[in-house]
């Protein structure tokens, strides 16, 4: 009782470890092996039934998968957590695990393109319904809730123009009737939100992004009660997408400065976004730490910090993109973000690279977007880069 819950700074370094006792490794191993292997056979089918821990298979269980499941877990505030071969691998099977034929599914627009195709594409042709909602009529998503949902699916803020959901308000709907609530919170990281403490049920992260933070690993998990992580966990021991240790070692060892690298890149968004705000050439900045934001109100109250991610319009449109992005000296012109250096494209080759013109359009996604996705350079340097490659750009 009354024993201090650890920071999110201390969470991310420790938790997870090992402890260093009797000459082991300080650090997690690299357990790079497919099996487990056992002299006892009683001891074996212990294992194998579940009643003694230890692990049989790494498409099942593996002990450096499991500690970064531990660090994941620990950060979000989870009962449990389980972890998958990539953030999308992570949302299918959280999707195919909790819906059947029948189901509807609630969303909304502006969900990552990879979902979104499975909301409108995939999950159709299993007889599950899904309806994407305007992303901040909050009204149309509890009308709609109201018709009968199983799953509620949010991501706030979302990709790439930074819209914010009230997560506490939807949740709360969401379970008036019945409806399980998950939360994609890639953008945001635990650092700045935490979905489970606002009333969601799952909360998803491609831990590609922020939480690797260095562009070098893919990876996705799960959070949430036991019961239901125990599920999800079921079916992806049988489909297979499991993470592979190597890359869950990568993942470890970036989130050891995810509370650092947070905090710098919430600290330089919001600089470069003030700074772009007033920049002739640009027409419109999406980040919610401004004070302009519609969302900015709902994301002061949920999050601690309002993330490493903005866009911004150019009012010269695509063909300012196309003479702007390259010019660029610092910055990664790619399909990523969260990294710790600073990457920079538009949806039409990012987020929304599976989608059509005119479903980016149907998105409200303007045609002269650029996703900036700060890293942990220094911000004087970021700034006079963005300057130098706007200079001439027509306003
Ligand atoms: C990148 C991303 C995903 C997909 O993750 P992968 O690791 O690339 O499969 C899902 N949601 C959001 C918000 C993302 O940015």
């Amino acid at each position: 009782m009354g024993e201090r819950r650890q920071g999110r700074g201390t969470m991310s370094v420790w938790a997870g470890e090992g402890r260093s006792s009797g000459g082991a490794p300080t650090q997690i191993p690299i357990v790079q092996s497919v099996s487990f292997g056992y002299d006892d056979m009683d001891a074996w089918m212990r294992v194998g039934r579940g009643v003694e821990p230890g692990h049989i298979y790494s498409r099942n269980t593996n002990p450096t998968v499991e500690a970064f499941e531990e660090k994941v877990r620990a950060l979000e505030g989870a009962e449990a957590a389980t972890a998958f071969g990539s953030g999308m691998a992570a949302i299918s099977n959280t999707l195919f695990t909790l819906l059947s034929p029948g189901d509807r599914v609630v969303s909304v627009k502006d969900s990552y393109g990879g979902t979104s195709k499975l909301f409108m594409e995939f999950l159709p042709r299993f007889g599950i319904e899904a309806v994407l909602c305007d992303t901040t009529d909050h009204a149309m998503i509890e009308g709609e809730l109201k018709r009968g949902c199983r799953l509620l699916y949010l991501e706030s803020p979302t990709n790439p123009t930074l819209k914010v959901i009230d997560i506490a308000r939807l949740a709360s709907s969401a379970h008036e009737c019945g409806a399980v609530v998950v939360v994609d919170n890639t953008f945001a990281t635990p650092i700045n939100q935490r979905p489970l403490e606002l009333g969601a049920d799952l909360v998803i992260h491609s831990a590609t992004k922020f939480l690797g933070g260095h562009a070098d690993a893919l990876g996705g998990v799960v959070c949430g009660p036991r019961a239901l992580v125990k599920e999800i966990f079921h079916f992806r021991e049988i489909n297979g997408a499991a993470l592979d240790p190597m890359a869950a070692y990568l993942l470890l060892r970036g989130m050891k400065t995810l509370h650092l690298r947070v905090a710098r890149q919430n600290e330089s968004a919001l600089a470069i976004a003030r700074w772009l705000t007033g920049h002739r050439a640009v027409r419109e900045v999406f980040y919610p730490g401004l004070e302009t934001h519609p969302g900015h109100s709902i994301a002061a109250s949920q999050m601690k910090g309002f993330g490493g991610v903005l866009s911004f319009s150019l009012a010269g449109d695509i063909e300012a993109v196309k003479v702007f992005l390259p010019r660029l000296k610092l910055a990664h012109r790619a399909a990523n973000l969260g990294a710790v250096e600073t990457i920079a494209g538009p949806p039409a080759t990012t987020s929304h690279v599976e989608c059509t013109p005119e479903e980016r359009f149907a998105m409200g996604i303007p045609e002269g977007l650029v996703r900036y996705s700060v890293g942990i350079e220094d911000v004087e340097d970021l700034i006079g880069d963005l300057a130098q490659a706007l200079e001439g750009i027509p306003a």
